[in-house]
């Protein structure tokens, strides 16, 4: 029995994890696994019954599963709110509670979504990359305030990170990188960061038990820069958790559209898998938002918390077999499209 824990939050969340349950059905009918679901309430949803974000209720929901569906929270009607009890405010404590350190986005083109990018063709050819963003230390998570020095008031944000926080996420980053074209990018900012320096001395140590994985080191501007110039020249790119923040999100717009994205955030034993898009309230309820990024991101809990890697491709290949015959939701295409629930229902049929 696989235990799945369901947080459907806010805005298009409950539209869109619907859909990813269908998907999950028809897995364990052509399959014949067992998933037991249990729902818990997060984000606005969970102030709104228990008026708290993160409330025990989820927590223990999530803690008695084997992996954590999510998707998304917040919206207007929140907004007000001090900011200790704000809906993003559950996701940050519900990452935390759950340990998991390793954020994981895959990146890639689909052939038939070329003309979806912003980039020219030419540099898109071949884009598949997977960015593991350090996702529990760092700046995040150091030394902060705000003090008044020489008459100025002067704010510091510290960057900390011992070695084992960089051995275990540089670990995850070559495993994945196994399993891809066994190239790991580190990037970070060595000509000015001592803690960049210590992440390429553990990471070089960590890159000594994975001889066929190639690894090597670029500056986090230049890797800005590649990413749009030549984004193909990257597999695995490892990072803290400022750099993966920022680069993911860069990362992202050159596949075409944030309707398509999966995330993995993965710990010792716990996974955590949402679309990396916010709660969209522009257009929840309208039967408009792009299911896809959350049945992705269905594919990576079968494959990373299950290790039903063949089920996980089955899924993906649907996906990409619906794009492939010309199948649009709105963000994709605004004139030809599909709603939410029949995109979904083209991806079902195609799992067999
Ligand atoms: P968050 O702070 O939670 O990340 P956000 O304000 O950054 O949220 P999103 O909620 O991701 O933003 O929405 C940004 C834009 O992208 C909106 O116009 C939204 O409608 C669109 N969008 C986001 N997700 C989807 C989706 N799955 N399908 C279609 N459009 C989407
Ligand atoms: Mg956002």
């Amino acid at each position: 029995m696989k235990k799945i824990a369901i947080l459907k939050g806010d805005g298009i969340g409950p539209e869109i994890i619907d859909c990813a349950i269908e998907v999950m059905d028809k897995i364990q009918e052509v399959s014949k696994v067992d998933f037991e679901y249990s729902y818990g309430k997060i984000g606005g949803d969970a102030i709104d019954n228990f008026g708290d974000p993160y409330p025990k209720e989820t927590e223990a929901i999530c803690k008695s599963a084997n992996a954590v569906l999510l998707g998304a929270v917040g919206g207007e009607k929140w907004d007000n709110i001090e900011s200790e009890k704000r809906p993003e405010k559950g996701l940050l404590r519900l990452r935390k509670s759950l340990g998991v350190f390793a954020n994981l986005r895959p990146c890639k083109i689909y052939d038939s979504l070329k003309d979806n990018s912003p980039l020219k063709p030419e540099y898109i050819k071949d884009v598949d990359i997977l960015i593991v963003r350090e996702l529990m230390g760092g700046i995040y998570f150091g030394n902060r305030g705000t003090v008044v020095e020489k008459g100025l008031k002067t704010a510091f944000d510290e960057e900390r990170y011992n070695e084992e926080e960089i051995e275990r996420i540089a670990r995850y980053a070559f495993e994945m990188s196994l399993l891809r074209k066994q190239k790991v990018t580190l990037v970070d900012k060595a000509n000015v960061m001592d803690s960049s320096k210590l992440w390429r001395e553990v990471v070089k140590k960590v890159a000594e038990g994975y001889k066929e994985v190639a690894l090597d080191f670029m500056y986090v501007d230049n890797a800005a820069m590649q990413l749009v110039r030549n984004p193909a020249y990257f597999d695995c790119i490892l990072t803290n958790n400022i750099f993966g923040d920022i680069l993911s999100d860069e990362a992202s717009q050159i596949s075409g559209s944030i309707g398509l994205l999966p995330s993995a955030s993965l710990g010792e034993k716990m996974g955590l898998y949402e679309p990396i898009h916010g709660s969209a309230p522009d257009i929840a309820g309208k039967n408009l938002a792009n299911p896809l990024a959350t049945i992705l991101s269905c594919a990576l809990m079968l494959r990373y918390s299950f290790k039903m890697d063949y089920e996980a491709k089955i899924i993906e290949r649907a996906v990409e077999d619906v794009l492939e015959e010309g199948f649009r939701t709105f963000d994709l295409d605004s004139k030809n499209y599909l709603g939410t629930r029949e995109i979904t229902r083209e991806v079902v049929k195609r799992i067999k």
